[in-house]
């Protein structure tokens, strides 16, 4: 894709989702983490619902900490993997407790320490919650900016570092959401709806197809 078409189609989904943000709901740094945990595989609907009961009771990680993991599988076995993620969650809140002071930490490297904290995660938490720039390449960012052509790579880590190269760092954390919101409601991924979208002008899937 020439470079001028690649600004442009960042240009444009910047400003078609110039609001997009995270969808899942949080009141705290550490209720997001949680929510992110628990979004793997599954969706921000489902995640919120689960949430909307489990922080009623259980909001720091103090209380997580605490927590039999029994009583959190009860809440949160619907999001799937639901022993591994109870597990990693009350881990990940005890390293918060003991090694952070119960404050979730702000770097990516601490946070990529704590238990079922990966890249993409790390990412999330500190694009939403620090403000910090960053690209989580999950699955919606991974098919939709390769199908557009903004960005190269086999496998997350090489399309994330494609995108930071190609999008100016200012807009990584935009980019990101508007990338999740664009494969979540238009470019699915069985059928995506080309004929509606705003951008297939210059994406380079719809083109090839058409053409
Ligand atoms: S034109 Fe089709 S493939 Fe390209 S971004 Fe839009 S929906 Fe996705």
């Amino acid at each position: 894709m020439k470079v001028k078409n690649r600004d442009e189609l960042i240009i444009q989904l910047n400003k078609v989702y110039e609001d997009a943000e995270c969808e899942l709901n949080f009141n705290s740094t550490f209720e997001l983490l949680v929510a992110v945990i628990l979004s793997a595989q599954c969706t921000d609907k489902r995640v919120n619902i689960v949430t909307s009961e489990l922080f009623k009771k259980y909001n720091t990680p103090k209380d997580f900490a605490n927590m039999a993991q029994s009583e959190l599988e009860g809440y949160i076995h619907s999001c799937g993997f639901f022993r591994n993620k109870a597990k990693n969650i009350i881990s990940c809140a005890k390293d918060i407790v003991v090694r952070f002071g119960g404050v979730v930490p702000s770097g990516k490297a601490e946070l990529k320490s704590l238990a079922g904290v990966g890249e993409k995660t790390a990412n999330v938490v500190l694009a939403t919650a620090f403000k910090t720039p960053a690209i989580a390449v999950d699955t919606h960012v991974f098919r939709v900016s390769r199908r557009l052509g903004i960005a190269r790579g086999k496998n997350p880590k090489q399309v994330q570092e494609s995108l930071e190269k190609n999008v100016d760092r200012a807009l990584w954390s935009k980019t990101h959401y508007a990338l999740v919101l664009h494969g979540r409601y238009v470019c699915k991924a069985r059928k995506p709806e080309c004929e509606k979208c705003e951008f297939n002008n210059l994406c380079e899937y719809y083109n090839k197809k058409v053409r």
